[in-house]
């Protein structure tokens, strides 16, 4: 399983890849997990979240945002680790329904997909309706056991948030896309002015690399590329 160590001895694992991404935070006292994938990937996330050596149990699942590739399992990690969770306020809707909107796409194919998606909606992209404990509204949001702040990322979608881990890692969920070799432009984007906007706020923290939704980790001199290309056009 891939993972990542920061200076400050926290690690990241992978706990989930392929179709999408989800990280375990760890220190010597705390975990969080990021993300659970879909429901289908529930025992691949459990087997592999056994693989590591945790201290303590997981305190929180942070969820990227709520589509459901990302959040599917968040109803049955609340209850089975008894952990709070953490979400955008502009998620708090989507959360009570059980569905959050497939997003525009950005390419003409994901355009199609995206209307596609929608006609299907909560039958197919629903996922087991959670009540949130920690809603993240307007400002940076600390965890001080895991020196991880919580930062608004909007674009893909409006309740996108990031976590960056000692000011060095962040996390982004579908802020960028880690599929490509040289575009991290999601295939999706609500707003597509906004995702440039959260790559600029990425850029202002000190972090060296950041871990996508989907795909491999993305490195601080791509991003700033990408920034670049897009601010203009945006
Ligand atoms: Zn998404």
């Amino acid at each position: 399983m891939k993972y990542w160590v920061t200076n400050n001895g926290t690690k990241i694992y992978r706990v989930l890849s392929g179709r999408s991404n989800a990280y375990l935070v760890v220190n010597n006292t705390h975990a969080a997990l990021i993300d659970t994938g879909t429901s289908s990937a529930y025992s691949k996330l459990l087997s592999n979240i056994a693989r590591v050596d945790l201290q303590g149990k997981i305190d929180c699942l942070i969820l990227t945002h709520t589509h459901f590739d990302h959040c599917q399992s968040a109803y049955k990690v609340k209850v089975e680790n008894q952990c709070k969770i953490v979400v955008s306020k502009n998620a708090e809707n989507s959360v009570a329904n059980g569905y959050t909107r497939i997003p525009n796409g950005t390419f003409l194919y994901t355009k199609l997909i995206s209307k596609v998606g929608r006609f299907i909606g909560k039958k197919r992209f629903g996922y087991h309706t959670f009540s949130p404990d920690i809603l993240i509204e307007n400002s940076e949001y600390r965890i001080p056991s895991l020196n991880v702040k919580i930062i608004e990322t909007p674009g893909h979608s409006s309740d996108s948030i990031s976590i960056v881990v000692d000011n060095e890692i962040a996390i982004v969920g579908d802020a960028m896309f880690g599929v490509f070799k040289n575009s991290i432009l999601t295939p999706f984007a609500d707003n597509k002015n906004k995702l440039v906007e959260s790559w600029k706020k990425c850029l202002d923290t000190d972090c060296n690399l950041f871990l996508p939704g989907h795909g491999h980790c993305i490195s601080r001199k791509l991003l700033e590329k990408q920034y670049y290309r897009y601010k203009t056009k945006a």
